[in-house]
C-alpha cells in the first residue's frame, strides 16, 4: 500500500514515537512544542548544519538540508546532510548524515529517523542506500549506521505506529521514566502528577513537604 501526498506526515514523527508515544501525540497530534535548553541548542546546529550550501572534498559531495519524501512509508522531511561518495564504477552512492547535539542514546530513535531518510531517498533515487552516520555534537563523535533488514523492519514498524496514532487522533496518558527528564515538553505533560493511578494529592503533599 502506498500513502498520498495528502497522508504524509514528518519524518521526525518516527524519532518522536521511539523515545515517547505521548510526546509524538502531543507534538503531531496537538501541535504542542515547547522548547528548552536540549532542543534550542539542537534548532541552532540544525540551522547551522543548513546553512553550509554544497561543497565538494575529493571523491565526496556534500549537500545540505535535502528535502525528502517517501510515499511507501508515508513521510516527508529533510536530511541535514546528504553525502555522495563517488564509487568505483564511478557513480555516486548516497550516504545520509543526521547531526545531533547529545550523545549516543540507549534506544533506537536516532538510528530508525536516519534509516528513514535513507528509505526516502532510496524511493526518490531508485537506488540502495546501504548506510549513513549520525554525527553528535557532545562527544563529537560520527557514528556509522549500516541500515541492515532488522533496523529497515523496525523502521516500516514505526513509521505505521505514528500514522496510526496520528489519526487516532488521541494522545497516551503519560509513564514517568527517566527520559521526561531531558523532554521538552515536560512542564506541559507534567508525567509525575498525572500518570496512571496516581494521586494528585498525594503528589501536591509530596511537593509541599520537599519546598
Ligand atoms: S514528559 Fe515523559 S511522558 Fe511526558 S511526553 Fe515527555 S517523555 Fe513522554
Amino acid at each position: 500500500m502506498e500513502y498520498t501526498e495528502e497522508d504524509l506526515i514528518p519524518l521526525s514523527a518516527l524519532q518522536h514515537l521511539v523515545f515517547c508515544e505521548r510526546q509524538c501525540a502531543l507534538i503531531h497530534v496537538e501541535q504542542a512544542w515547547d522548547e528548552n535548553r536540549f532542543t534550542a541548542e539542537g534548532r541552532i546546529m540544525h540551522e547551522h548544519v543548513h546553512e553550509g550550501g554544497e561543497e565538494s572534498r575529493g571523491d565526496v559531495r556534500i549537500e545540505r538540508g535535502v528535502p525528502l519524501r517517501s510515499l511507501k512509508l508515508g513521510l516527508v522531511g529533510k536530511a541535514d546532510v546528504v553525502e555522495f561518495h563517488r564509487t568505483e564504477g564511478d557513480e555516486w552512492a548516497p550516504f545520509p548524515v543526521e547531526h545531533k547535539r547529545g550523545k549516543p542514546k540507549p534506544d533506537q530513535c536516532d538510528k530508525v529517523q536516519l534509516c528513514g531518510q535513507a528509505m526516502c531517498l532510496e524511493e526518490m533515487l531508485g537506488i540502495e542506500v546501504s548506510s549513513g552516520a549520525i554525527f553528535y555534537g557532545r562527544t563529537r563523535h560520527r557514528l556509522n549506521v549500516e541500515f541492515d533488514n532488522s533496523l529497515r523492519a523496525e523502521t516500516e514498524k514505526v513509521a505505521r505506529q505514528a500514522h496510526e496514532l496520528i489519526r487516532s487522533g488521541t494522545t497516551p496518558k503519560p509513564v514517568f521514566t527517566k527520559k521526561c527528564k531531558t523532554c521538552s515538553l515536560s512542564e506541559r505533560c507534567l508525567p509525575q502528577v498525572f500518570q496512571k493511578g496516581r494521586s494528585v494529592k498525594r503528589y501536591l503533599t509530596q511537593a509541599l513537604r520537599e519546598e
